[in-house]
């Protein structure tokens, strides 16, 4: 059976020969005559399945001394409830930058736990695209906020931010559940960078939690345990029974990466990739992305057709032709393609080939 290949957004594709790997190790994992997923969690065997995987991302990333990572439950919006209960400290006000659905989800989960001075950073629309405001213009509303937070890559909108703004004392926090690892990424302009796994780490339910050592005095004594990121430092993330298998295929998708040539190697193919598909659909006067082109996500790629009442049918015939989970989010309609790091160039192009097709047919 050929693998189809699939576009959603999350859980998203892994790459085949991480899958391969797993399958072949399946029940029987170094030897051991059992499964990673049956060994102890403190167990020899498995610490070192769990090193290797922080250490390897820790290499992927750069990431300096001053960061512990941290393994945790709960995905990506898990960190929405986190990050205020972590490093709120004393104070009880925290600035969110709106760009999209994410960002207004961290908002709402904020808003339980202080008082949230949200700003949208979107331009003003002009001719009905979309652009970002260029950092130097983002403000930080008052020094008594506690954190600021944003989302460099709304995955509904398909809007990425390549700017880092510099918010001087400021803990900056970001969301990467869906641009982590697609690129390099200079941390230490971070206070915290958290992400779900379901896109370019691994299964869903696992998140990975970057954070700086000087952030790690501040939580609320009401903080779940589980979520409390000084005591899952300190435990190595296994303060209670970690998600062991999926930090395990998260190791598999590191290794994978390395041997792709890192994030260097892997942000020239997906610039490549993303370049092939929003240049057809720029070419073309069927398909449209109202995303000004310094905001285009190079990891989530919407495109309307010329009419909706085509939706079905595009849906429909791209299933048959093994082009998977095409749909745009609920919220923004139409299509949306996301071709993670695991999405082959090949992929990519056979989405191009069907489009081309299909809007043949239209004429
Ligand atoms: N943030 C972003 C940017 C996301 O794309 C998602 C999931 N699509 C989330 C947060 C939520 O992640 P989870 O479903 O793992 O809680």
């Amino acid at each position: 059976m050929s693998r189809t290949y699939n576009f959603c957004a999350g859980p998203a594709m892994l790459p085949a020969a991480v899958m391969e790997q797993a399958q072949k190790e399946f029940i029987n994992w170094n030897n051991t005559g059992v499964s990673v997923m049956e060994l102890s969690h403190r167990s020899k065997d498995y610490m070192a399945v769990a090193t290797a995987a922080e250490q390897d991302l820790r290499d992927l990333l750069a990431i300096p001394d001053n960061y512990k990572v941290i393994f945790s439950q709960g995905g990506g919006r898990g960190q929405f409830a986190a990050v205020p209960l972590n490093i709120l400290g004393d104070k009880n006000q925290a600035d969110y930058l709106l760009t999209g659905q994410w960002s207004k989800s961290a908002v709402v989960e904020g808003k339980k736990y202080c008082q949230v001075n949200e700003s949208s950073i979107l331009m003003p629309s002009t001719y009905g695209m979309v652009a970002v405001k260029p950092a130097s213009q983002w403000q930080v509303s008052s020094k008594d906020t506690a954190y600021v937070h944003y989302c460099p890559n709304e995955t509904i909108e398909g809007i990425e931010i390549n700017d880092i703004p510099e918010t001087g004392d400021i803990p900056l926090v970001a969301d990467m559940s869906s641009n982590i690892l697609s690129k390099p990424l200079d941390i230490s302009k971070f206070g915290i960078v958290y992400a779900g796994a379901q896109k370019n780490i691994g299964p869903s339910g696992l998140g990975v939690v970057i954070v700086r050592d000087d952030l790690l005095d501040k939580a609320r004594q009401e903080t779940p345990s589980i979520f409390n990121y000084k005591l899952m430092a300190e435990n190595d993330s296994m303060f209670n029974t970690p998600p062991t298998y999926s930090w395990y295929l998260a190791g598999l998708v590191f290794k994978w990466l390395k041997a792709q040539g890192g994030l260097t190697a892997i942000a020239e193919i997906n610039a490549e990739k993303a370049k092939l598909l929003y240049d057809y659909v720029d070419s073309s006067d069927f398909y449209g992305n109202n995303v000004a082109a310094g905001n285009r996500s190079k990891m989530n790629v919407p495109f309307t057709l010329a009419s909706s009442e085509l939706d079905t049918a595009f849906l429909q015939q791209s299933q048959e032709a093994n082009l998977m989970a095409l749909k745009g989010h609920r919220i923004v309609g139409g299509m949306r393609a996301s071709i993670y790091n695991a999405m082959p160039i090949e992929g990519v192009k056979a989405l191009i080939g069907f489009m081309e097709k299909f809007e043949r047919a239209q004429r």
